[in-house]
Formats: structure tokens, sequence, C-alpha cells
């Protein structure tokens, strides 16, 4: 099949509006590593069988509502890429400022843990920025475990451990800094996710409860007893939590709370220092 032919096949599924037009050329990307400037120069190019199945078989899966970075099993977080399947959440964007944060506050060496790690993308993350660093990251989902050991291997992340446990069960001594990105959606915002994201990623990932607060409560209370005296607790937060969240935190003895913001004004991390005494 001649790549302009694909191409047409592709816009019929992806749809040929100007707007959606990079959504075509990055399936071609990620599919066959066949750019934009390639499909456009040299249309009379002949793509070989498998190249054809290859791209049919993405096409479906697009056209099924499969998000891309499941398609591809692969995505980008602070600059390294990462396997993903179904098992973990994609990575998000704003969760990169979770590790802008943790690298304002905390230091190479320091024993970090981090709650729930899903595709290990911040453990790992971490784990390279602070070499000297033990970094120790929890799931209780054997599952999302093997992904992120895929992840720690893939970054010869040698100083990171991985430990499969509900919440802080399996968790001894005590830690600079412990982080998490816990499930935070409430009972009526799951019905309002995306159809991507409700019928593909895990809700074992998303669901916080009926009030979405539910793993904040729990890691607020038990943190204190595996921190330092003047350690960290981080958090990613849903972007109308933070007053629920800097509660639960100072209500548990945390102190000099503040937040920062995601790219679209909202707050997304909040950080609390543990009583020095
Ligand atoms: N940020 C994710 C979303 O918007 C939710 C992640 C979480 O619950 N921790 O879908």
């Amino acid at each position: 099949m001649e790549l302009s032919c694909a191409l047409k096949e592709a816009l019929c599924v992806v749809g040929d509006a100007q707007e959606v037009r990079h959504r075509v050329y990055a399936l071609f990307d990620r599919a066959l590593g066949i750019g934009k400037k390639e499909i456009l120069l040299e249309p009379e190019r002949e793509l070989s069988e498998e190249e054809v199945f290859r791209l049919r078989k993405v096409l479906s899966a697009y056209a099924a509502g499969v998000p891309i970075d499941y398609i591809f099993q692969s995505a980008y977080f602070y600059g390294r890429e990462f396997y993903v399947d179904e098992n973990v959440l994609i990575p998000r964007f704003d969760t990169e400022r979770s590790v802008e944060v943790i690298l304002e506050v905390a230091k190479d060496k320091d024993a970090i843990l981090e709650i729930g790690t899903g595709s290990g993308c911040v453990a790992v993350t971490l784990a390279k920025l602070f070499p000297g660093s033990e970094i120790t990251a929890t799931d209780i989902s054997h599952e999302a475990l093997r992904v992120a050991k895929i992840n720690r291997e893939k970054h010869d992340a040698t100083n990171l451990r991985f430990l499969q446990s509900d919440l802080f069960d399996r968790i001894e001594g005590r830690y600079a800094l412990i982080y998490s990105n816990p499930p935070y959606i409430s009972a009526e915002d799951m019905k309002a996710l995306d159809a991507g994201v409700y019928d593909y990623e895990p809700h074992g990932a998303l669901y916080g409860g009926v009030d979405g607060l539910d793993f904040y409560r729990k890691i607020a209370m038990q943190a204190p007893a595996y921190l330092n005296a003047g350690g960290y607790l981080v958090f990613e937060i849903g972007h109308d939590q933070y007053d629920a969240v800097s509660g639960l935190m100072s209500a548990a003895g945390f102190e000099d709370i503040y937040g920062k913001k995601d790219y679209s004004g909202h707050d997304r991390v909040i950080v609390g220092r543990k009583k020095d005494v």
C-alpha cells in the first residue's frame, strides 16, 4: 500500500479536520517511525504488509478510544520514557510539579518513600536525580509493581527498591520525605471523567472514596510515625482539594504547609513539615 492511501485510511478513522491532523501524524510517527515530512514528500512510498498491519492495529485501538500512550505502551515523564500499560495510570504532565517541589525541599542522600508508585515514574525520576539517596516505593498492586520494575531496569535505577504494601503496612524505619499521588477522584467526579480515562485507566488508582480524601486522611495520620523530625510530607492533590488536605495535614501535626500550582493555576502539590519536637 502507498503512503498516500494509508494516510487516507487514517484520516477516515481520526477525522481530517485541520485541528486533528497532528494526531494522524503522531500515529504514523509512533506506529511506523514515519514523520509528517516524509508523508508529504514521499506519498508514493510503498509500505510493507507488516507496516500496514501495524498501522491498522493502532488505528482500530484509536477508534475504540484506547489512550494513545497505552496503544504504544510508552509515555514521557520529566524527560524520560516509561513503559506503561493498563495496570497503571499514564503519567500526567501536572505530576512533574511534584518532582519540582521535592527538589525544593529534599537533597541528595535523603531517604525518600513513595506510597502508591504506579508506573514508578516519580520514584525512578527521583532515584536518578538523587543518586546518593535510597528510594523506597510501594504499591498495593502486584501488576503495577511489575510495570514499575520494568521502568527501574529501563533506567538502571539501582538505588530504588519496591515493596508490595497496603499504604504503610510493610514499611519500617524513618524517612526524610514521604510522597504520594494517591487515588483522589470523588464518587461524583468519577462520573465526569473523560471516557478514555474512565474506560481504560485503573479505577484503583483513581477512586479516592466518596469525597476523594480517603487516602489523604490515612496517609497524613500515619506518616508522622515514619518521618524524621522536620521531615516532609508531599502530596499531589486534585484541583479543588487544597483546603481540605491542608486541614487534614495540620490536624495530623504538620506545619509550614504550602501549595504549588499546576499550569492551569490550580494548587496541585501540597507540602507540610513534621514538627521538630
Ligand atoms: N490526575 C488524575 C486524573 O486527572 C488523577 C490521579 C489520581 O487520582 N491520583 O485523572
